[in-house]
């Protein structure tokens, strides 16, 4: 076990650290070591492989209802303690740790969104809460194979002519809406979901568009499909695939935000998004520096052990740094950025998500380093590290959009 050095932590706090370490190293772990080892994209989907194996602990561990209120049966961690419980299992493999949270999303946008609606406690929250079986899953399908980047901007103060309109559409149709469209190849935990948290336009019955929304879309929906797994660099423990929505038809209420809050909605969730992969990652840079540390402890190099080489350890002090300095941040953003009903200071979030993939990547590639030619071989733990970093540039937005996009609001909030 490692050292965290934070004299807030609780023994509460302490106690999470230790159990979802040991589970993020006996089972997650291993787990995904297996399945990137596995040939084919579609290992994931094996209901007895090690993917399936290591969600199913997880559920009885009850860690997918880490986001819920304890009030209703979720786990009611305060905003360190679901800081450490994401870290630990990023430690584990940042994809999975991302993965479990996602499940919960459609829950927790319904407590957020509509807390009053019987119909969406009854058919979401509630069998959320009850699914030991881990039946139920959830993805995120905002990216469209034309709208990357530019999604971040769509039906926002920067885009008032709607001119970045998402292409999934819906329209009206009697008491429901129908749900037209496609998302890219990249909605992580597309392949296993049940639900799908869906941005799209929102139209009129003459096909006018009125604005954003985001609806909940239920997988089994007569007129969904899904793509292939999609094959990445890395992260194949938080899985990918597109999804097309050919007419589907879902209840008024599953429109979880119209036009009117689309924005704040959209801005709330990456609000959590950017925490999350910026902690999750945090995960991963330990993990990569942990490797690093313990090989160069054990490798002799010019009649000693690496670490007793000065430039090895300037390379690790360096690593270390990273590594404190994004759990800092993470941790300390969780303490503002996670309370529920506040303003929400999102350029932090992003400045977590953008910094923690950033120190994540560097200390990975570090840690390959490190390793000489051991750690580029398929199997070695550093260089499933760095595949995984490598994608924490891109998903949940490219870094530089992101930095983008925030800098905006920085400079319209910071100091007024
Ligand atoms: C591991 C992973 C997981 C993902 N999971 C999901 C998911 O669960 N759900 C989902 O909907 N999507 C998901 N995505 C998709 C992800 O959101 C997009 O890949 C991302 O937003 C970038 O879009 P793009 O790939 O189309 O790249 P583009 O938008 O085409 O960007 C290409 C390059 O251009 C740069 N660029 C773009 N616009 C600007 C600009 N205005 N100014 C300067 N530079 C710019 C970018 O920084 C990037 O370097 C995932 C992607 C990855 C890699």
């Amino acid at each position: 076990m490692y050292t965290d050095i934070d004299v807030q932590l609780t023994d509460e706090h302490r106690a999470i650290q230790a159990a979802v370490h040991r589970f993020a190293a006996g089972h997650v772990r291993p787990a995904m070591a297996e399945l990137d080892a596995a040939p084919a994209a579609d290992a994931v989907l094996d209901p007895d492989g090690p993917w399936w194996r290591a969600r199913r602990e997880a559920r009885s561990l009850g860690y997918h209802l880490a986001a819920l209120p304890q009030e209703i049966g979720g786990l009611g961690l305060d905003p360190i303690g679901l800081h450490i419980l994401i870290e630990e299992l990023g430690w584990g493999a940042p994809g999975f740790a991302l993965s479990t949270l996602a499940d919960s999303f459609p829950a927790v946008a319904v407590l957020i969104h509509r807390p009053d609606n019987a119909r969406l406690i009854e058919e979401i929250v509630q069998p959320f809460l009850a699914d030991s079986e881990a039946r139920l899953g959830s993805c995120v399908g905002l990216s469209e194979p034309d709208h990357g980047s530019d999604a971040l901007w769509a039906f926002t103060r920067e885009d008032p002519a709607g001119a970045l309109a998402l292409a999934t559409r819906a329209r009206p149709d009697g008491a429901d809406w129908r749900v037209r469209g496609q998302k890219s190849a990249w909605v992580s935990n597309g392949p296993v979901a049940s639900h799908a948290m869906t941005w799209l336009t929102v139209c009129d019955g003459d096909g006018t568009s009125r604005g954003g929304g985001i609806a909940i879309v239920p997988l089994d929906a007569a007129g969904v499909s899904r793509g292939p797994v999609t094959r990445l660099l890395g992260s194949r423990d938080f899985p990918q695939c597109a999804l097309y929505f050919d007419d589907v038809r879902i209840p008024a209420d599953y429109l979880l935000v119209g036009p009117d809050r689309y924005e704040a909605a959209t801005d709330g969730f990456l609000n959590v998004g950017g925490l999350s992969v910026g902690i999750a990652f945090t995960g991963l840079a330990r993990a990569a520096f942990e490797a690093a540390l313990d090989h160069c402890r054990t490798r002799v190099q010019g009649g000693r052990p690496l670490v007793e080489h000065q430039a090895v350890q300037l390379k690790l002090f360096d690593m270390f740094t990273r590594v404190e300095a994004a759990r800092a941040l993470s941790r300390q953003a969780m303490r503002y950025c996670f309370v529920p009903q506040a303003r929400v200071p999102i350029e932090y979030s992003t400045a977590v998500k953008v910094y923690c993939t950033q120190a994540a990547f560097e200390v990975a590639h570090a840690a390959v380093q490190l390793h000489g030619a051991a750690g580029l071989a398929h199997g070695s733990l550093v260089e499933r590290l760095f595949r995984d970093a490598r994608g924490g540039l891109i998903g949940d937005g490219c870094n530089d959009a992101l930095a983008l996009k925030r800098s905006g609001d920085l400079i319209r909030h910071y100091g007024t």
